[in-house]
C-alpha cells in the first residue's frame, strides 16, 4: 500500500498583520514538508468576519510571497464553508452532544466573580479562563422553548461529560514536537478540562476547534505543525475527531517566539509586523534569519 501523500497547513487568522510569530510557524510547516516530500497548503481561519477583513487577508498573502514562502493548491477561506461547518454541528446535534448556551460572557464572569467573593475559587480553563457553569446543559423545555422564542441569541455548546462517555476510549495523540512542558510522544487528551466548550458562536455559525478538524479531515492534512498555545487545545479536536470519525493527523507543536523581554509576540506588538520591518528597510532573507536564529529585534 502507496503512503498517503503528507499534507501541511499554515493557518493565519486574518485579523491583524503577519508577525515573526507567524512567520516563525510558516517556516516550520515548510521545513517539515519539504523533509516529507509533501505538500504545504494555506487556510485563512476568517470566521471572525468582523475581525477578520479582506484587507489584513491582502497584506498576509503579500508579505509570504515578499518572504518567498509558498504553498500549494488555491487558499482555502474558512468564512466561505460556513455550511460545512453547521452539517458537523447538525451530526453532534444529532447525537445529542450540543446545547443552546444563552448565558453571556459577562454573565459568567459576573457568576465566577461572586462565587470567588466567598473565598474558593473556581475552576480555569488550561488558557486561564474560567470554565462555564453548566447550568443550562438541561434547561427545563418550557424555559428552553421561551428563550428560543423570544429570539434570544444562543451559542451551541458541547455537553462534554456526555461526548466523552459516548468517545468510550483513552483518546490520545501522537506529539511528534514537544508541548509548553515537554511533553512528548503518545499524549492522552484531556478534554474534560475545557469544560463545555462552544461549538458555534452567538455571532458565528462555527468556532474555531469545530472549523479546524472539519477542515483538517477535508484538506487531508496529515501534519499538524503549530505554536504550544494550541496544545492543549488539541485534546478538544482530537474528541471531536473521535466523534465526528475523522482522521487523526500527527501533531507537531514548536515553542513561540518571544520578544527581548521573554513575552510572546502577539498581533499588537506592531513593530514585529512582517510589513513594519519592510518598511524599516530590513530584507526577507534578514527577517528569516530573526525567526531562524531567534535574535532578538
Ligand atoms: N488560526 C490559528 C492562529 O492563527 C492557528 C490554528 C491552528 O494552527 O490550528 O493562531
Amino acid at each position: 500500500m502507496t503512503e498517503k501523500q503528507r499534507t501541511l497547513r499554515f493557518a493565519p487568522s486574518p485579523n491583524g498583520y503577519l508577525h515573526l510569530g507567524h512567520v516563525y510557524s510558516a517556516l516550520r510547516n515548510r521545513e517539515l514538508a519539504e523533509r516529507l516530500g509533501g505538500r504545504l497548503l494555506l487556510r485563512m481561519e476568517d470566521i471572525d468576519t468582523a475581525r477578520c477583513t479582506p484587507r489584513f487577508e491582502e497584506q498576509i498573502l503579500k508579505d509570504l510571497n515578499w518572504l518567498g514562502i509558498s504553498w500549494q493548491g488555491a487558499v482555502r477561506r474558512q468564512s466561505a464553508h460556513f455550511s460545512g461547518y453547521r452539517k458537523a454541528l447538525d451530526r453532534l446535534r444529532d447525537m445529542g452532544l450540543v446545547y443552546p448556551a444563552f448565558v453571556t460572557r459577562a454573565q459568567i464572569r459576573s457568576h465566577v466573580a461572586e462565587y470567588e467573593r466567598q473565598g474558593t475559587s473556581w475552576p480555569r480553563d488550561p488558557d486561564g479562563s474560567p470554565l462555564y457553569p453548566g447550568n443550562e446543559r438541561s434547561l427545563p423545555d418550557g424555559d428552553l422553548a421561551a428563550s428560543l422564542e423570544a429570539g434570544q441569541p444562543f451559542a451551541w455548546r458541547l455537553d462534554m461529560e456526555k461526548a466523552c462517555s459516548l468517545a468510550a476510549q483513552d483518546i490520545t495523540w501522537s506529539e511528534e514536537g514537544r508541548g509548553p512542558s515537554g511533553e512528548t510522544g503518545a499524549i492522552t487528551a484531556n478534554p474534560r478540562a475545557w469544560g463545555d466548550v462552544i461549538l458555534a458562536r452567538k455571532d458565528t455559525p462555527t468556532s474555531y476547534h469545530l472549523s479546524v478538524v472539519v477542515d483538517d479531515a477535508l484538506q487531508d492534512i496529515t501534519d499538524i505543525v503549530r505554536g504550544h498555545d494550541l496544545f492543549h487545545a488539541t485534546s478538544v479536536h482530537r474528541l471531536l475527531q473521535v466523534l465526528l470519525e475523522l482522521p487523526e493527523p500527527r501533531y507537531r507543536h514548536h515553542a513561540l517566539l518571544v520578544d527581548g523581554s521573554g513575552r510572546k509576540l502577539s498581533k499588537s506588538d506592531g513593530d514585529t509586523a512582517v510589513s513594519a520591518l519592510r518598511r524599516n528597510g530590513l530584507s526577507a532573507d534578514e527577517v528569516i534569519r530573526i525567526c531562524e536564529t531567534g535574535a532578538r529585534i
